[in-house]
């Protein structure tokens, strides 16, 4: 086994104190990456693997702005540009108390691979702030936004680097952030995707994460002889990632029976209610325990009843199961209680839900099909990158049009993790083929261009 990637990983254990995601994130990829470094001595020759995880350029800033109290706010605000090899900067900003310096980093490199696969030309970056948008006032929001911006905007552009949406950052932040681009610079260029549909956005850029999840393992268990038709399943989250999951789900004849949020689940046995939930999330901005006032049959269990050091939403049996969360939401008791009662398959619509543990679990079984994140929510930054060709053309597609380039997009990623999965001789080893996949591009383009 390649030493290479131990070495590396020592390194990074030394250098990256406390970034544990990042760690994390890099230690799922390079492990991975062992049969092609040890088939090909090239990429250690150009000291890839060193270069590949520091991000070019971590910028880190201050964001104050003053709440309807009158009282000043301070947080931090960072841009992670990690890898600009096949093109500018791409990937989202995320606003919650969690975000730091690690958190963004395990982002960032996971959107290089990420992107890489997508086929489109874009690099890998991801930024955000430590901003709790949870509980503040609309005009709280977008003065946190343009100051966010006030910063960001030097840093930024339609060539060099395109934020987007993430946890707590739609189409509402996306909008304060792009007048306030617009207002410094006087410039209406494409510097985000993720616009509303009347002032550059792509059509089917919301819905994108969420069906790409759903298209993309319909290839795998297409491939597979099976399919989605009857399919009951547990999903997590109730952010747009989640909620069109369920909706991509119920088009294709598949029940999503649970939706979840930070305080607990919903199990509806009926099937989530799509215009219930997006009554209460996109319109109300409500928490999910109202969900239950206008369905009788759908139980609510908040966090508090949770069995210790599990996520009770995988506590529901079901067939498949969609974490479309955040990280680490899925751990090996998780899984192991899923597989128990009958689950097998997952797609990972949010970025890292799994643990190793969890994702190790599930490569051992010879009957689950695992959809890792890299590929199956991939959808959601290719779509940004179709909003980027229909700014630079200016011109806009149709929803059809937009959903069936994404359809494609989502074959052709399973398709070309499938075929590297088996060129190493792990056939179904989709952790394995996204990866080796994402990673060769980025790295035969980082040794074109020399070092830099
Ligand atoms: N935040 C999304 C992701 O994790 C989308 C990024 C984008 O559209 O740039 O891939």
């Amino acid at each position: 086994m390649s030493n290479y990637v131990n070495r590396i990983l020592d390194n990074l254990k030394r250098s990256c104190v406390g970034q544990d995601v990042f760690i994390q994130a890099a230690t799922e990829v390079l492990f991975s990456l062992k049969p092609l470094l040890d088939k090909e001595s090239k990429y250690e020759k150009h000291a890839i693997l060193e270069r590949i995880t520091i991000p070019e350029r971590a910028i880190s800033f201050r964001v104050t702005y003053v709440d309807d109290n009158g009282k000043v706010q301070v947080n931090n605000g960072y841009r992670v540009q990690f890898n600009s090899a096949i093109g500018p900067y791409k990937g989202g900003l995320r606003f919650h108390p969690s975000v730091d310096l690690g958190v963004l980093k395990f982002l960032g490199f996971e959107q290089i691979f990420k992107n890489s696969l997508t086929g489109v030309a874009i690099g890998g970056g991801k930024g955000g702030s430590d901003f709790d948008p949870k509980g503040k006032s609309d005009n709280e929001i977008m003065r946190f936004c343009q100051n966010f911006m006030t910063e960001l905007y030097r840093h930024i552009g339609n060539t060099t680097d395109v934020p987007a949406g993430d946890i707590g950052v739609g189409g509402r932040e996306i909008g304060y952030l792009f007048g306030q681009y617009k207002k410094l610079t006087g410039l209406y260029d494409g510097i985000l995707t993720g616009k509303g549909l009347n002032w550059g956005g792509s059509l089917a850029r919301t819905e994108a994460t969420g069906y790409g999840a759903v298209y993309f393992i319909d290839n795998m268990l297409k491939k597979a002889g099976l399919g989605l038709e009857g399919k009951k399943c547990a999903v997590s989250g109730s952010g747009n990632v989640a909620i069109y999951t369920v909706e991509k789900l119920a088009q294709l004849g598949a029940k999503a029976i649970t939706v979840s949020d930070s305080n607990g689940f919903i199990y509806d046995p009926d099937g989530i209610d799509l215009a219930l939930l997006k009554e209460l999330k996109e319109v109300k901005r409500a928490r999910l325990s109202e969900y239950v006032k206008s369905r009788p049959n759908a139980k609510y269990t908040p966090v508090s009843e949770y069995k210790p050091g599990t996520n009770g939403v995988w506590s529901v049996p079901c067939d498949g199961a969609f974490p479309s969360a955040t990280q680490n939401e899925l751990n090996l008791e998780d899984i192991k209680t899923l597989y128990a009662n009958g689950c097998r398959f997952v797609s990972e619509g949010a970025n890292m839900p799994s643990t190793l543990e969890a994702i190790e679990f599930m490569l051992s079984k010879k009957d689950f099909y695992f959809g890792p994140a890299k590929a199956a929510n991939a959808g959601g930054v290719a779509t940004s990158g179709l909003e980027m060709m229909q700014n630079a053309g200016m011109t806009s597609w149709s929803f059809d049009e937009v959903d069936s380039k994404l359809k494609g997009i989502m074959k052709h990623i399973f398709e070309l993790s499938y075929e590297t999965s088996v060129e190493f001789g792990e056939a179904g080893n989709l952790v394995l083929g996204s990866n080796i996949a994402g990673f060769r591009k980025v790295a035969d383009a980082m040794i074109d261009q020399g070092y830099v």
